[in-house]
């Protein structure tokens, strides 16, 4: 299950503004006490596998969600990111997926060349690589 929160960025400034002006303590317990429904902008409750969706039948059942945009426009980002993260992701790879906002061939490839780079032909001092990497 997942659950996708949007907060509502009106209602945030406000305490946020109201926080920068000292007011911590009375805003603080305002601030828990806003229901749900007034906080986030979009609250969504989506059953998915996101490894389920490599096969075909169940990428077209789940298709309608990418149009309805039930994570607010960002399903591709989310569903890759969790699905890699769910076998296991090295805190490197994290930190380019942190980077790059999702996985896709040329964030895996990008990732793997500088891999290979690193071990087969490392840097001296003062050198640098400038990569182009072409995902096709
Ligand atoms: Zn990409």
């Amino acid at each position: 299950m997942y659950i996708y929160l949007e907060v509502n960025q009106d209602v945030l400034r406000t305490y946020l503004d109201r926080e920068a002006a000292g007011n911590v303590d009375v805003d603080f317990k305002a601030f828990l006490n806003i229901p749900a429904d007034v906080l986030f902008y979009r609250i969504s409750r989506v059953n998915i596998k996101p490894t389920a969706l490599i096969e075909a039948a169940n990428a077209e059942a789940w298709d309608h969600n990418f149009a309805d945009k039930v994570f607010g426009g960002n399903e591709f980002r989310i569903l890759t990111i969790s699905a890699v993260w769910s076998k296991g992701m090295s805190n490197v790879f994290a930190n380019a997926v942190e980077l790059h906002n999702h996985i896709c061939p040329g964030l895996t490839s990008g990732y793997f060349i500088a891999r290979y780079l690193d071990e087969n032909f490392p840097l001296g001092e003062d050198e640098s690589y400038i990569v182009w990497a072409v995902p096709p």
